[in-house]
């Protein structure tokens, strides 16, 4: 789960990661009262889950109340990268002496923690790969101040650094994230050193011993069919396509959209049922994806693997009893026992429901049913 800055800020300060006042603001009005509370002047900032809001207008110095009139009624509605502004973080403006960059993430090849520092923040940090000091850290030894140190110290970052980062690491740690970065941290003229911006990603698979999470989840899912999948327990993304897309495996669900694609046609979604296709949950994908207005037609390409492909078929078919299906669907079933599952398939075929042997001709068919 990716936190919007705002919240990433609100994390940061229960470590004691210096931040700045601010404030969320949903409208213009809001905006204005918040910038009145946190004092002028401030920055106003679209809160959306993708980096480069600066360089994309999303990011703007007001240092007056009608300049933050101007400024958040830009910003609000604003498109970022795909992404439309509807909330806003209105923080007190702060002098910059320098711009660092620091993050911990997972370098999963090394099996260790990655720190990366740099004494040039403040542009995407893809932009200058070769002034970052990168340490890695054993999750089991963790982040010795003494190593920090002379992390920091590499990196060309001032000793106030120190304490922040070991902050920092904290937060990455006890916090169950995937990523923490702070881009830019920065050096103010009285020499202290502050988060300006804060990037966060949770570890999904911790959110049981993290019920304090419930808090973030807000504004995150505004798609209702996301929604609705993740309340189901479904790895679903919405796409602005036709064919509903069901699969198993993340891997051949991505293969199935491209292949929709290839053949002329627009996923409606990716949505990966997982091993063990159970008819419970085929029957929560094909609700899912049955509520989609947009849906013309349903593809459902399953790659029997340990699940035989009987077992797939009959999840099918029971599903298909318990959910009423207002598109044509059309099956893709191979691997193991493939033949013994088309044949359960084959009873109930119809103009609704058709059974193809292969991707392509499945994905063929499934783009001319949408037409
Ligand atoms: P991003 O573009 O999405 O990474 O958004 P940031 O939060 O990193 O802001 C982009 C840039 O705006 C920063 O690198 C700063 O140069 C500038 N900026 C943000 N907040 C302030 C502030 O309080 N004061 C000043 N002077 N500049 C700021
Ligand atoms: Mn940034």
């Amino acid at each position: 789960m990716d936190l919007f800055e705002y919240q990433g800020k609100q994390l940061f300060a229960r470590y004691g990661i210096p931040v700045s006042a601010g404030v969320v603001a949903d409208t213009v009005d809001e905006a204005i009262t918040g910038a009145s509370s946190v004092g002028l002047p401030v920055v106003v900032k679209a809160q959306v889950l993708v980096g480069g809001r600066g360089k994309a207008g999303g990011v703007k110095l007001a240092s007056t109340l009608d300049e933050v009139r101007t400024h958040a009624g830009n910003i609000l509605g604003l498109y970022i990268k795909g992404h439309v502004v509807r909330r806003l973080w209105v923080e007190h403006a702060s002098d910059i002496a320098a711009e660092y960059y620091a993050s911990f993430t997972l370098d999963r090849a090394a099996k260790q923690y990655l720190g990366m520092l740099s004494a040039q923040g403040g542009v995407e940090i893809e932009q200058v790969t070769e002034s970052i000091a990168r340490l890695h850290i054993d999750p089991v030894a963790g982040l010795s101040e003494a190593a920090c140190r002379e992390w920091v110290a590499e990196a060309g970052l001032p000793a106030e650094a120190v304490p922040l980062l070991m902050k920092l690491y904290e937060v990455f740690v006890d916090g169950d994230a995937d990523l923490v970065e702070i881009n830019p941290l920065i050096l103010l003229p009285s020499g202290a050193v502050h988060a300006l911006d804060a990037k966060v990603t949770l570890d999904d698979n911790a959110r049981f011993r993290h019920p304090e999470w419930d808090e973030f989840t807000g504004l995150e899912k505004l798609d209702p069919r996301e929604r609705e999948a993740s309340a189901k327990g479904l790895q679903y993304v919405g796409l602005d396509g036709d064919v509903g897309v069901i699969a198993n495996g993340a891997g051949l669900a991505m293969a199935t959209c491209d292949i929709v694609h290839e053949v002329g046609g627009r996923p409606a979604n990716f949505l990966d049922i997982g091993g063990g296709a159970s008819a419970q949950v085929m029957a929560n994908a094909l609700e899912v994806i049955n509520n989609d207005p947009s849906v013309k037609s349903i593809f459902i390409n399953i790659f029997g693997g340990i699940t035989k492909g009987e077992e797939v078929a009959n999840g099918i078919v029971q599903a298909l009893g318990q959910v009423d299906i207002t598109s044509p669907i059309v099956i893709r079933l191979d691997g193991t026992n493939a033949v013994e599952g088309r044949e359960i398939l084959r009873s109930h075929e119809s103009d609704r429901l058709v059974s193809k042997p292969t991707m392509v001709e499945a994905a063929r068919k499934a783009v001319e049913l949408a037409r």
